[in-house]
């Protein structure tokens, strides 16, 4: 397992999306700058509230999955840089969806991501929770083209239940290697750098169960607001969709 960044960090930050990164924060390397530049091309497919209305793809595929409210619009708008197509998601009747974006040349395209539904509302009724177990466990079981889970987890709170139970339906594929995991801990700006030591040692070791010589899972600290893990995430999916490097 890897925990890619150390980057951190300033204890009660002012609210709001305008600050600007912070200036101490090291620049892309050139490496981050070609993820970063790909992650940018990244235009809306399609949306299905079902497994079966997905369109089949040889393409490999990221599934960004998060509680509601752990900043899973926000990171993807970060790493896109294309605010409407991640807040896509989040327009009534889609929030239940899978949204499909494409990534790559326009005319050869080399990556989907696809945004799942947030989990997590309290006052959501038995059906629909019964109705999302469905839906994410089929995806993460079966999804042929599935090369990669990102899962966003706020860095105060660490993996809830749900999360857990997420991570089960997709654990078999991470331990044998067929599907990559990677945890972002997001609003890192709100922790201090011993807070920040702790999370990431707490998502580690559980994670720790799941690691096996196959498996690549990873752990880096995120913040949107000082621009914090952005460069790092960015690298860890271009490389896992384009494996050879070929740019
Ligand atoms: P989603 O429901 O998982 O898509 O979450 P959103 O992306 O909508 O974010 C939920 C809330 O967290 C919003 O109020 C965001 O402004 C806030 N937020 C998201 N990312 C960050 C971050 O990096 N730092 C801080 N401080 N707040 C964030």
């Amino acid at each position: 397992m890897t925990a890619l960044g150390g980057l951190m960090t300033q204890r009660n930050p002012p609210p709001g999306p305008t600050r600007a990164p912070r200036p101490d924060a090291p620049a892309p390397t050139s490496d981050e700058k070609i993820a970063l530049a790909w992650a940018h091309t990244a235009r809306f497919l399609t949306t299905a509230s079902e497994l079966p209305q997905l369109p089949p793809t040889e393409l490999p595929e990221i599934a960004f999955v998060g509680r509601s409210n752990a900043g899973k619009s926000t990171a993807i708008n970060m790493l896109t840089q294309q605010k409407r197509l991640a807040f896509a998601s989040k327009t009534p009747g889609r929030t239940q969806h899978i949204n499909l974006f494409e990534l790559g040349p326009k005319t050869g395209a080399d990556a989907l991501f696809a945004d799942l539904p947030g989990y997590g509302y309290a006052a959501v009724a038995r059906g629909a929770k019964l109705r999302w177990q469905q839906v994410m466990a089929d995806y993460l079981e079966v999804r042929r083209s599935l090369t990669g889970v990102v899962l966003l987890v706020d860095s105060r709170l660490g993996f809830t239940e749900l999360d857990r139970q997420l991570l089960g339906f997709v654990s078999p594929r991470v331990g044998n290697g067929s599907v990559k995991l990677l945890v972002l801990l997001t609003k890192a700006d709100k922790l201090n750098r011993k807070e920040a030591r702790e999370a990431l040692a707490g998502v580690q070791a559980e994670l720790g169960d799941m690691t096996t010589d196959e498996a690549d899972v990873g752990v880096t600290l995120f913040s949107a607001l000082e621009k914090t893990g952005v460069g790092d995430a960015a690298l860890v999916l271009y490389g896992w969709t384009h494996p050879g490097g070929s740019r």
